[in-house]
């Protein structure tokens, strides 16, 4: 993928920063920009700024855009487009309704009419952000599925799918039938500790359950996209991995409470066996992982 370099520059924001930064700095930060963008296979990629990884179909006959980000960063990924003269997206899918999925829709809406997402996603996208300062900004999908949903678009056939709740009630993956690519939206925290949404309808065992039946569709040549993570591309592995983490969580806490064990002292608990890699991030993750897989198990 080729991007014209001098367009770039002046779309930029950065060109405004470049006045009071060092110019080998601000080529360093340019660079990084550019690197938002990566092609994986057949016209397929990514674009990682802020918040869950953007997935991309571009060909010269469509444009088909995976989840939005945040209204800044999806701006800036409109830009991006527009330098490579493509004036419309014809497509954009939400994999689940998180804000740093799909509050850069808003961004996206000046060029694209039509935005498509599981009922589910949509149901809680109004609960959790059609009201208050939030509400004017929300775009919902103007197709919203229940189980399936595929179109036929350039070289690609696209498959929406939602099985059943997992991260939160209405998670879909997308797959590219040609690249063989799928994005998983947040199904995948790669290597950090994961958010487990219970207000939002998340349910642990479900979401191993989730993994199971991915691993099972695909195939080894299959690349899949991750919403967060250390890398957010993999394949399989990266899948079994995860589900293995979620069914130690629950089996941890199950113990634990078959010990007498309170949900505040498990809560406290500061690892899961096997996975003492993970690094807690600045919000507590863990604690809301115990605090979860106490919820799920003390409600059965
Ligand atoms: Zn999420």
């Amino acid at each position: 993928m080729k991007f014209n370099r001098r367009s770039f520059i002046k779309s930029s924001s950065l060109i405004t920063a470049g006045l009071f930064i060092p110019a080998n700095k601000l080529i360093a930060v340019l660079q990084e920009e550019l690197n938002n963008m990566t092609t994986l296979r057949n016209n397929v990629g990514i674009y990682t700024e802020r918040g869950g990884t953007i997935g991309w179909y571009i060909a010269d006959d469509a444009l088909v855009v995976l989840d939005s980000q945040f209204p800044d960063t999806a701006n800036n990924f409109v830009s991006l487009l527009l330098d490579m003269s493509h004036k419309k997206i014809d497509l954009v899918i939400n994999t689940h309704h998180h804000r740093d999925h799909t509050s850069g829709n808003i961004s996206f809406s000046k060029i694209c009419n039509t935005f498509v997402a599981n009922e589910k996603t949509v149901s809680l996208q109004k609960k959790f952000y059609g009201h208050g300062e939030n509400a004017d900004s929300q775009v919902y999908a103007s197709v919203a599925f229940k189980d399936k949903w595929s179109t036929k678009i350039g070289s690609e056939a696209v498959n929406a799918e939602h099985l059943w709740a997992a991260h939160t009630g209405g998670d879909s993956f997308i797959h590219f039938e040609n690249a063989n690519i799928v994005h998983l939206g947040d199904l995948i925290f790669n290597n950090v500790y994961p958010f487990i949404d219970i207000p939002g309808g998340a349910n642990i065992q479900g979401w191993i359950n989730y993994l199971d039946e991915l691993v099972k569709r695909f195939d080894n040549d299959t690349i899949f996209i991750f919403g967060h993570g250390t890398s957010v591309t993999g394949g399989k592995n990266d899948l079994i991995r995860m589900r293995d983490y979620l069914s130690a969580l629950l089996d941890f806490v199950n113990k634990n409470i078959m010990k007498g064990k309170s949900k505040e002292e498990i809560e406290e608990l500061t690892y899961i066996p096997g996975y003492e890699y993970l690094n807690d991030s600045g919000v507590s993750r863990l604690k809301i992982n115990l605090s979860a897989a106490y919820e799920e198990l003390s409600s059965e």
